[in-house]
């Protein structure tokens, strides 16, 4: 449910004439939080997307669970997103119903050196607020743009760290319709990875532990980190996170440059000049540009190199 990489169009979940009764229903269920067609440029970092069916973006975590439910019982494909800023989504758009956790379920809570984050917490919020705890051991996610909800199920990380160094445990909403606490232990975490991502659970909230240190430090290594993405990533462009993860011993941008393919083009999509792991949006880009230059990058490494390189961005929806 929540991190399919393959929603296919099945009309007899939701029929033409059946989408417009579900988003009715779904209106007055949820009011304010719910949008027929909407465009899934404008909830992507890479300003790309086609329409989703049925966006809703819960303001409470009771309608986050009603919307899930209600998906459920009708048999109606759901995919769950947070910023939205490791995800192609094609131009088809997604069918069925998108729920985004994001601003509305987005607070904090600090005991001690215990962190409890709401899944639409934004990382750098989440880094920002520690510091002022007087808490690090987050500052490696002060320049990641996701949400903490979608850096759990990517285990999300830099600068040799990551969400598995800091999360103890995740409250999902799981397929049984019900809150459920899940130990870091059980949650697989590996690179870029968690088994979150396969099963079918929606995570609300997520538990950290953090290390006593003094503000003035924790600011000190963010601003190295903040500084290092800026003089390394194209982030003046409408951008994803790294578009191919790095194979065992070797920089993906690396092999990408080597094989001749930093630069290349397909339309307004663009390998960055700056880092060859990121495709640039020049404006407007399509699913498919990037997708066929995707497809050329793969083609080039894997005769120069003889690697296939894996797909760290998730693509989503239909063609
Ligand atoms: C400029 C830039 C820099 C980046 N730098 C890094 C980096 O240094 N390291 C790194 O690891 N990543 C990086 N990323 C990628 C991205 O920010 C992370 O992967 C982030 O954790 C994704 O979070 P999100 O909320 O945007 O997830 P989304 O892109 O919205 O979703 C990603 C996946 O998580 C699932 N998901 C999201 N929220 C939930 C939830 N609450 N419950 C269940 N499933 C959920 C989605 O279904 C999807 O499968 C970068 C991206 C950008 C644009």
């Amino acid at each position: 449910m929540s991190a399919s990489n393959s929603l296919s169009r099945d009309d007899s979940c939701l029929p033409n004439q059946g989408f417009k009764a579900v988003y009715k229903d779904l209106k007055q269920l949820l009011p304010n939080q719910v949008r027929l067609q909407e465009p899934m440029f404008q909830h992507t970092t890479f300003r790309i997307g086609g329409p989703a069916d049925i966006f809703i973006e819960p303001h409470t975590m009771a309608a986050l669970r009603e919307a899930i439910f209600y998906a459920k019982i009708r048999n109606i494909p759901v995919f769950v997103m947070g910023a939205g800023s490791n995800i192609l989504v094609r131009d088809g758009g997604i069918r069925g119903i998108v729920v985004k956790i994001g601003r509305h379920l987005a607070r904090i809570k600090i005991d001690g050196v215990t962190v409890t984050a709401e899944a639409g917490t934004t990382l750098p919020h989440l880094a920002l607020t520690c510091c002022q705890a007087n808490l690090a051991g987050f500052e490696f996610a002060v320049g990641i743009p996701g949400t903490v909800g979608g850096a759990v199920v990517m285990n999300a990380g830099a600068e040799g760290r990551a969400m598995s160094d800091v999360v103890q445990e995740v409250l999902v909403l799981g397929s049984k319709d019900c809150f459920d606490r899940r130990k870091k232990e059980d949650l697989g975490f590996g690179y870029r990875s968690s088994n979150l991502l396969d099963h079918n659970q929606v995570v609300v909230e997520v538990v950290c532990q953090g290390t006593p240190d003094q503000k003035e430090h924790i600011q000190e290594r963010q601003k190295k980190h903040l500084h290092r993405r800026q003089n390394t990533q194209p982030l003046m462009y409408s951008i994803a996170g790294s578009v191919f993860k790095n194979p065992p011993g070797f920089a993906a941008g690396y092999l990408i440059e080597q094989a001749g393919a930093k630069g290349r083009q397909i339309g307004a999509a663009k390998v960055s000049l700056k880092h060859a792991n990121f495709i640039i949006n020049l404006g407007g880009a399509r699913a498919k540009e990037v997708q066929d230059l995707i497809s050329q990058v793969q083609e080039m490494v894997a005769q120069r190199f003889g690697i296939q390189l894996a797909l760290e961005i998730q693509i989503v929806g239909e063609d």
